[in-house]
This record gives structure tokens, C-alpha cells and sequence, in this order.
């Protein structure tokens, strides 16, 4: 089995922790050179030294926000002008929680801005690499609400629906092309994301974070939350060439958390 990306560049959105940071550390484990995407220089250029193959790979990190995504495409237009890239990783904190009755349209078109708009204007950015490269994988990180709605993440259940459509869609048109379009569903995974969901839940409960805690592990059937790194190796899978004929995919990562077929 082919699981090499010795060769290959790869963009990371993300990458300052959690989920897009175990990412691009798989992705460099398996020779990957990575550019990390966020918000935070400093935060970035901690973990773009970490990565294996160190400087000798020529990592990098790009500082940008998601929020403006026709600025956010323009930095990374300007940075792939030098080294086009061949696997883009598009990942962004999700919107904020709360019940869907009492979302404001900001919060609608801030979650639309920041996931499906700005998804989009970076593959723009990322496909003419690509075609040149004759390699392409697009990864999408979204969340197991695209099959099941979860209770009390509104926005978030509505704009992650919205890009797997937009994915599908993607993948169907860029499948003649050999270019592979893929969603990862991460179930509850360790990071400060999931920390702060449990947080906002024991405020509204009056309960001890803890409990809560207890609570969702107990609704995983592996009874634990994932690792970051385990959500990061079905990514990095997809990104290489052992992914080549699977595309239009939406994979959960969650435990067997998912009851749907
Ligand atoms: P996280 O909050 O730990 O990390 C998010 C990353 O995105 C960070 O690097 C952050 O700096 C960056 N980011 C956020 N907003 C940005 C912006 N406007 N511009 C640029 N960078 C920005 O999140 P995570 O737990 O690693 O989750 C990654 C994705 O997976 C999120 O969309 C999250 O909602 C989703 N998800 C997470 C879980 C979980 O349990 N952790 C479960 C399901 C889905």
C-alpha cells in the first residue's frame, strides 16, 4: 500500500491545534511538506517546527483568517505562487453553539463565510497546482452533524449540511480529473473545541463538567472521546495515493457514536 506523500505539499487550515495540528503532523509523517493555516503566527511557527522532516522540508506557516475569505484566498494565492500544492486540507473552529431558534442571521452568514465560501475560494486557489501536479486530493473536516444533527449546535448542524452538499457536488465534477473530494466527520474528539462545548453545556445544566463529561463519553460505544491523531490518520489515508478511487465519501471518525446506516 502507497502511503507516501514524499514530494507532495500540503495545506493544512487550522493547523494551530486540535484537529488540523494532528493533521499536518500526519501529513509530514509521511513526507509530506506542510504549510499550516490559521490565525496565529506565533502559534503556527511552534508547530510548523515540529513537524517531522524539519527544516531541511521547508514547512511554513500562513497567517490568515477564515472570516474574510477573499483575503484569506488571496495570502494562500500568494504563497502557492512559489510551491503549488497538491492536498488541501480545509478546516476552521466550528460556529458557536446555541439553539437554532434564537440564531441571528450574522451567525448564519459568519459560519457560511468561514466554512463553505471560504472552502471554496481555496480550492480555487489550490486546483490549478493540482491539475499541474496531476495530483489532487481535497479534505474536508466537518462533524458527524452531517448525518445526525446534533442538539444545540443550530448554525453548525446547517452549515456543515451545506458543505458536504458542496462537496459532493465538487467531488462528481472533479472525479474525471483523478482529483479525490472527501469529508472526515470527526466524532468527539479531545481538543479545546470539544473542552469548550462540555464547558458551555455544564454552565446551562448547572452541573460539574465532569459530568457532562461522562455523559457523551457514555453515548460513544468505544466509551472514550477520540484522540486527535486518530481523526488525522483517516485524513491522511484519504490524502495519499492509497485514497486514489475513493472519493465523494463522508467518513466519521466517532467510535461507532453514529446509529444511522
Ligand atoms: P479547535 O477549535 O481545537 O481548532 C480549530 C482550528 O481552527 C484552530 O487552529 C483555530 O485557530 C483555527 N481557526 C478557527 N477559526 C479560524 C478562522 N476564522 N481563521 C483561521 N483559522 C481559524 O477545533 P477542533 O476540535 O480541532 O475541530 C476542528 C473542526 O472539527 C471544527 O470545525 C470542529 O467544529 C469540528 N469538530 C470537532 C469535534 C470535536 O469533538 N473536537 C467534533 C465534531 C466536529
Amino acid at each position: 500500500m502507497n502511503i507516501d506523500l514524499t514530494g507532495k505539499h500540503a495545506l493544512v487550515c487550522g493547523a494551530s491545534r486540535g484537529i488540523g495540528r494532528a493533521t499536518a503532523e500526519a501529513l509530514a509523517e509521511l513526507g509530506a511538506r506542510v504549510t499550516v493555516v490559521a490565525r496565529s503566527r506565533d502559534q503556527l511557527e511552534v508547530v510548523a517546527g515540529q513537524l517531522a522532516g524539519g527544516s531541511a522540508r521547508q514547512h511554513h506557516a500562513l497567517a490568515t483568517d477564515f472570516s474574510s475569505p477573499e483575503k484569506a484566498a488571496a495570502d494562500v494565492s500568494t504563497h502557492l505562487q512559489t510551491q503549488p500544492a497538491q492536498i488541501l486540507v480545509n478546516n476552521a473552529g466550528g460556529p458557536p453553539p446555541g439553539p437554532i431558534a434564537e440564531a441571528e442571521a450574522e451567525a448564519f452568514l459568519a459560519g457560511f463565510r468561514t466554512h463553505l465560501v471560504c472552502n471554496q475560494l481555496l480550492v480555487r486557489a489550490t486546483l490549478p497546482g493540482m491539475r499541474a501536479g496531476g495530483y489532487g486530493r481535497i479534505l474536508n473536516i466537518i462533524s458527524t452533524s452531517v448525518y445526525e444533527p446534533i442538539v444545540g449546535l443550530g448554525v453548525s448542524n446547517t452549515v456543515r449540511a451545506a458543505v458536504a452538499a458542496w462537496a459532493k457536488t465538487l467531488s462528481r465534477e472533479l472525479a474525471p480529473e483523478g482529483i479525490t473530494v472527501n469529508n472526515v466527520l470527526p466524532g468527539f474528539t479531545a481538543t479545546d473545541r470539544l473542552d469548550g462545548l462540555i464547558r458551555g453545556r455544564a454552565e446551562k445544566a448547572g452541573v460539574p463538567e465532569d459530568e457532562i463529561a461522562a455523559g457523551m463519553r457514555a453515548s460513544v460505544p468505544m466509551g472514550r472521546f477520540a484522540k486527535p491523531g486518530e481523526v488525522a490518520d483517516a485524513l491522511a489515508f484519504l490524502a495519499s495515493p492509497a485514497g486514489s478511487y475513493i472519493s465523494g465519501q463522508s467518513l466519521a471518525v466517532d467510535g461507532g457514536r453514529l446509529q444511522s446506516i
